[in-house]
């Protein structure tokens, strides 16, 4: 009988490809048409209404009941109009997905059917919520969840092949008022930057108003056909491969990268494109990455609580069309042991409503000294917390690949190139004298000097988990499976709170009797001694930067269950409690939230190793070695002496990897049953990371030695050179 995987790789050669050419589409045309964005309300508001409501969208202001009335009306006739029948909220647990209820606009009233959707299903829902990961906050007595209206990101509607539903996006909150998902603190955090931002801002340009954070995240993803991804228990269920040698051919050759774009996955490619477009999410770039089968794409950046949002639907997005297209798309980190793993890379900067991007350096010793009071305070913030960046993107599929040698370290540092780095060394060293006639004014001295950064933009350093990119932070580490948010609540509460102790130290001195600029320079100069520890230019993948980093104290903590601590340090939770964005009792239920995520997912791992081992790969195995033995005695019976020789020490090899597999599985079984008696969560994560876990690695090596070994015919697995090569 013919193995699961030669079933699968049958069914591709027999599939009948769709070859309908695809419509005409103009992009512009359809961009935003499934969203209740400024074109539609103007359309289905009263003015006022919609004056109303594009100002409280830009202020953050008290909405009336009127308002969410007509809101509510108007989202119901456009709704129904294109066709939708039910809404839901749409919202981001801790889960790290989205979720939603569908509600149906239909109800009965009077004995008639109607169609309704009020002001009150519009602000407000109780979710059944008590099996959202609530870290404690709720207990079940206590169940009550709220989800509530986040008019600051537009309604939408989700397509599938059964219809539409409409979507509002919500934030989700306990009776008691404590947060439950990643919306809300990033509301808040990023209010509390903005201002912050505004404030300082105002040293420098008096007539702004607003400061908006901004985000532009790069999105890399693996794609694998359907039918092998089915009969891979691994990836359906953990996302990753935990058995599988090497190919002959993986990544060596370099010729995936920017490489043409298989038939294929372009026509995936255009397909969730467009869907995304109707969606209104702004997607820009699309190309080959490093690994074989491995892509990205990437959106012109918006407002940081938006592009969070159209991330979060363009993976659910990408997802469904995969899916269409007889292909699944891998978000996991380190899908496949061997090649590159995947990341987001959040390109992150702050603009005013003055339009000014303000780490965009300028081409005026003015507009400079603002580059810079953004530039250094950025990296003070970084170099202050950068254990806590390190806690916002720890995650057990994250841990794959920080640390292992192609994506950046569990080291936080920071890359600003060569010309940034020489204006940081000649702001922070005392001014010569007599170098012009206007050294009078240390800002004169050392400013002009900035605008060379524009020629220096091309100065990359890819290896770096935090690099300046000449106009905008990019912070690389952050992986490709998660939330942004939980990274950007962090960004932008150190930032926030940065800039704020900036500008308490800077109008401290300037009620000392120091000029404006002064006052600001020599802030600055004090921030870059501080923080000059984290910059680094160098690779960071090399073993002198972990060296260096260490003589540097600079923490290089490589698994989740100590990463996560950092949420709850004295530091972190006088941070956080100040600036208003989380208490110290959320704190602790996040941190417990997260550990418990991490112990399952290396719980549901380890089970997963255990089952494909022992009813998969050690029964062809012995299969094999039957056929083998049969063979040993055909050969002695003979009188083969040499050959059975041979034949003898191969069998004694396979029969000795199938039972290290037996004997390492039954140890990890036991240690895992030792972990699950732990209460704690803390030490229950730590166990099953330093205990659990190592065996994955025993266990692999021995299954992957077999893959070589066993007649390619019994092997039940797809093994990566098919995984991993799209025809
Ligand atoms: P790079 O070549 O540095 O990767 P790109 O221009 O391709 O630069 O941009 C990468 C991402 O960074 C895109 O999503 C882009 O929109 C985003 N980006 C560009 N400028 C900004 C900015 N000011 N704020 C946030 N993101 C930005
Ligand atoms: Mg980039």
């Amino acid at each position: 009988m013919d193995s699961l995987r030669f079933k699968a790789l049958a069914s591709i050669q027999d599939r009948q490809e769709d070859k309908e050419k695809p419509s005409k589409i103009i992009i512009s045309e359809i961009f935003g048409t499934q969203v209740f964005g400024d074109k539609t309300m103007r359309k289905y508001l009263p003015k006022d209404t919609y004056k109303n409501i594009t100002q409280i969208i830009h202020t953050g202001e008290k909405i009336s009941r009127k308002v969410a009335d007509e809101v509510a009306a108007g989202l119901k006739s456009w709704a129904s109009e294109m066709g939708a029948t039910h809404y839901t909220h749409w919202f981001q647990p801790m889960t790290g997905t989205t979720a939603e209820k569908h509600d149906s606009f239909f109800e009965m009233k009077d004995g008639e059917p109607i169609e309704s959707f009020s002001a009150g299903a519009l602000v407000q829902q109780e979710p059944d919520a008590s099996s959202f990961p609530n870290g404690g906050i709720r207990s079940t007595f206590e169940a009550r969840g709220y989800t509530a209206w986040d008019p600051s990101s537009p309604a939408f509607l989700m397509r599938t092949r059964a219809g539409l539903t409409l979507c509002i996006p919500t934030i989700f909150v306990s009776y008691t008022g404590e947060a439950l998902d990643y919306k809300a603190p990033l509301l808040k955090a990023l209010h509390f930057m903005e201002q912050a931002s505004v404030e300082v801002c105002r040293y420098f340009d008096p007539k702004v108003n607003k400061a908006a954070a901004t985000l532009g995240i790069e999105q890399e993803y693996f794609l694998v056909d359907s039918a092998l991804f089915n009969v891979r228990t691994d990836l359906m269920l953990t996302g990753r491969s935990l058995f599988g040698h090497a190919p002959a051919k993986g990544q060596q050759l370099e010729d995936h990268y920017f490489g043409s774009i298989p038939e294929r996955v372009h026509a995936f490619m255009v397909d969730f494109e467009n869907e995304a477009y109707q969606l209104g999410i702004p997607l820009r770039t699309r190309h080959n990455e490093v690994a074989p089968s491995q892509y990205e794409c990437a959106p012109q950046f918006e407002e940081v609580n938006i592009a969070v949002d159209h991330n979060q639907l363009l993976m659910d997005v990408m997802g469904k069309v995969a899916k269409r297209h007889n292909l699944e798309c891998i978000l996991h980190e380190k899908p496949f042991a061997g090649v590159n793993g995947s990341g987001k890379h959040c390109n992150w900067s702050i603009g005013t409503d003055t339009g000014v991007n303000l780490l965009s350096p300028g081409d005026n010793p003015k507009s400079n000294l603002q580059f810079l009071t953004f530039f250094v305070n950025t990296i003070k913030a970084v170099n202050d917390h950068a254990d806590l960046l390190r806690a916002s993107i720890a995650s057990a599929s994250n841990d794959h690949r920080l640390g292992a040698n192609e994506a950046p370290p569990a080291i936080i540092s920071i890359f600003i190139g060569e010309t940034l780095a020489n204006v940081l060394n000649e702001l922070d060293s005392p001014v010569k004298s007599g170098k012009s006639a206007e050294t009078n004014s240390k800002i004169k001295v050392n400013i002009p000097k900035v605008p060379e950064i524009l020629l220096d933009n091309t100065d990359r350093n890819r290896t770096s988990p935090f690099a300046f990119t000449g106009n905008k932070f990019e912070f690389r580490a952050v992986g490709s499976s998660s939330n942004t948010s939980a990274a950007m609540i962090v960004l932008n509460t150190i930032v926030g709170n940065q800039l704020k102790a900036f500008k308490n130290e800077v109008d401290a001195l300037i009620s000392k009797g120091q000029s404006t600029d002064e006052a600001i320079l020599n802030t600055l100069r004090t921030y870059i001694k501080d923080a000059k520890r984290i910059l680094f230019e160098g690779n960071n993948y090399s073993d002198e930067w972990v060296k260096e980093a260490e003589k540097r104290g600079l923490s290089n903590v490589k698994t989740t269950p100590e990463a996560l601590d950092a949420y709850i340090s004295t530091q972190s939770i006088k941070l956080f409690e100040e600036s208003g964005i989380l208490t110290e009792r959320e704190l602790e239920a996040r941190h417990d939230i997260l550990l418990e995520h991490y112990t399952k997912q290396i719980q549901i791992e380890s089970r997963v190793i255990g089952e494909i081992a022992l009813s998969q790969i050690v029964p062809c195995s012995v299969e094999y070695l039957n056929e083998l033995l049969l063979n040993y005695g055909q050969l002695t019976d003979n009188g083969f002496i040499i050959e059975a020789e041979q034949g003898k020490e191969y069998i004694q090899r396979i029969s000795n990897h199938i039972n290290l597999i037996r004997t390492n599985v039954f140890e990890m079984i036991e240690e895992r049953r030792n972990a699950n008696k732990i209460d704690n969560s803390k030490d229950k994560a730590l166990a099953y990371c330093h205990k659990v876990k190592p065996y994955f690695e025993i266990i692999r090596y021995h299954a992957d030695k077999l893959e070589l070994y066993i007649d390619d015919k019994l092997w039940p697995l797809p093994k990566y050179r098919e995984l991993l090569f799209i025809k």
